[in-house]
């Protein structure tokens, strides 16, 4: 297979090319025996938009000190942007208005999609949403200068974060500490910038005709498959099911390391003194590790893997580098999958690896069955199964004898931290979700919440979902913890995750029954792209796509059971 090179960064603004393209599909006529080689024409501009866009974000990412690499992304999105986005709005309206035509099965979804985009659409958003979008920009600055400084010597996140898994009570108390110390300094300005948002955020909904923000975020995330209520019914059987469990394992996590109060500093240490899990040292160990286990769980993912290499994974650590910063981009042009994180070589960066590589071959399994961009899913819940699925999965492979990184030991682990972190994802996106239905379900003519309402309202949410971790004395860190990515630039867009462990923790039940039916099942679903609703990809997978407080229950007593005395 050919392997393009990746896109030079190219700080080209081809605004006026889009403009003129789009304007020439507008001018095309398109009736229903038409429409499909007018959706090839539509999907090769969208391609050369797409690249475009993933080649400005990709270069300012990979160095934060490249300022015209910052410019050019920044011009894309607050110059060409509004100037398409009217564009595209009359293109849906053109496909929506063909006269005696219903979209073939594969297509139904792209079509309830552009039902949604125009039911929001509202021109007077288009500079709004470049603004927003700008914020994210500054967001993504303000967090980018982070620089943690532990007895005198520079560390980055990745470094940082690493050290909490040292058995020196000290050492990760004065790390946490320090990256603690490192945040407070731009919290003023992160105050500030999401006071902002919120204001923008009520304008936009207002301005879409939505009665609150939530409302907006909910067409805009195409979520028909359940309703704000059904969310609020998941975080009560979180708070049911999942926190007593997760307060037990707080408690004996306690007694083990001997302590009276597990501080937030505890929490990644091994329990019986062992040293932190180092599964590689340096990036071209880490793709080796993967190829190997990858291999024994089925050769066909190699081949997927194979075609990130060549320049399409940016994973080495570097000052100027977005901390803690990990993600699966796509160039819709090149056909390629993009990786980027910063590896130090901890069990975490593992993961994070393998939950990457899980998006890189949905993406991949999905271009290959199908011809058009509007295939790709575009849904988390099912994008996030792709990943957290793909960490399930490759668990039985984790050790040495099978492929994997460790000895047996380590591979329960390494095991046990994932099923922890699966747990303890339940509870934050609940808590996360919590907060974004507090501040968004309100008129839109209302004032936004107060910074000062909103730390009360975090720790009326913290103290609900409590799991008996002791803040005293750091407790300016928990405060505001609500401060994260997503609550700053992805509103709604966390529960997805929590949806999808909750799949992939039905894969992982299939994986100790049958693990060929489990990852035949897994490999079909991705292949699917957005082709199906939610329920049925997740069928295609074996699994029921559903959060009801049943499920909850029984995938946490699995997770309880299989963690054994491992925590
Ligand atoms: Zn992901």
């Amino acid at each position: 297979m050919e392997r393009p090179d990746p896109p030079a960064a190219g700080h080209v603004n081809r605004g006026d090319e889009f403009v003129g393209r789009i304007s020439a599909l507008l001018d095309t006529p398109v009736d229903a025996r038409s429409v499909a080689e007018f959706l090839v024409a539509a999907d090769a501009v969208g391609r050369d938009f797409g690249e475009v866009m993933a080649a400005l974000s990709r270069a300012k990412d990979e160095d934060t000190a490249d300022t015209a690499a910052k410019e050019a992304y920044l011009e894309f999105v607050t110059q060409v942007y509004p100037r398409v986005a009217p564009l595209i709005d009359a293109l849906n309206k053109k496909l929506l208005a063909i006269d005696d035509f219903q979209p073939p099965a594969d297509l139904a979804t792209t079509w309830a999609t552009m039902r949604d985009e125009v039911a929001v659409y509202a021109a007077a958003n288009n500079d709004l949403l470049a603004q927003e979008a700008a914020y994210g920009q500054e967001y993504g600055e303000i967090t980018g200068s982070l620089r943690i400084d532990l007895d005198g010597r520079q560390l980055t996140y990745s470094e940082a974060i690493a050290l909490l898994e040292e058995t020196d009570r000290d050492l990760r108390e004065r790390v946490y500490r320090a990256i603690e110390a490192a945040k407070q300094a731009s919290r003023p300005q992160l105050d500030a910038l999401f006071a902002k948002l919120l204001a923008l955020r009520s304008r936009i909904a207002q301005n879409a005709g939505c009665a609150t923000y939530r409302d907006y975020a909910w067409r805009s995330l195409h979520r028909h498959e359940y309703t704000p209520g059904d969310t609020l019914t998941m975080h009560a059987a979180v708070e049911a099911e999942v926190v007593p469990r997760l307060r037990e394992l707080t408690a004996r996590r306690a007694a083990r390391l001997g302590l009276a109060a597990l501080k937030p500093w505890d929490l990644d240490v091994d329990v019986a003194a062992r040293q932190p899990l180092k599964p590689f040292e340096t990036v071209p160990e880490l793709i080796a590790g993967m190829k190997r286990m990858l291999h024994r769980l089925d050769p066909e993912l190699v081949d997927h893997f194979e075609l990130l290499q060549g320049g399409w994974m940016n994973l080495e650590p570097s000052p100027n580098k977005v901390p803690g910063l990990g993600y699966q981009g796509y160039f819709p042009k090149s056909r390629r999958p993009y990786i980027y994180y910063s590896v130090v070589g901890t069990n975490d960066d593992l993961l994070t690896m393998i939950h990457e590589a899980g998006h890189a071959f949905h993406t991949i399994r999905t271009q290959d069955a199908w011809p058009l961009m509007s295939h790709m899913s575009d849904r988390a819940e099912m994008n996030e199964l792709a990943s957290q699925g793909l960490e399930l999965l490759t668990l039985p492979f984790l050790e040495r004898e099978r492929g994997g990184f460790y000895d047996a030991a380590d591979a329960r682990r390494s095991q046990a931290s994932l099923l922890v972190r699966a747990l303890r994802l339940l509870v934050a996106a609940s808590r996360f979700d919590a907060l974004q239905h507090w501040l968004y379900d309100r008129p839109v003519e209302a004032a936004p919440p107060t910074i000062a309402e909103i730390d009360a309202k975090w720790l009326e949410i913290w103290q609900r979902f409590d799991v008996g971790v002791d803040y005293q004395s750091v407790e300016e860190a928990r405060k505001k913890s609500w401060q994260i990515v997503h609550v700053f630039l992805m509103p709604f867009y966390y529960l997805e995750y929590a949806i999808a462990y909750l799949g992939a923790l039905q894969l992982w039940e299939r994986v100790l029954e049958d693990p060929a039916a489990a990852l035949a099942g897994y490999k079909t679903a991705l292949a699917l792209g957005s082709t199906r609703p939610l329920d049925e990809l997740y069928r295609a997978a074996g699994i029921e796509f559903t959060f009801d407080r049943g499920t909850i229950a029984r995938l946490s007593a699995l997770v309880m059971r299989e963690l054994g005395d491992e925590v």
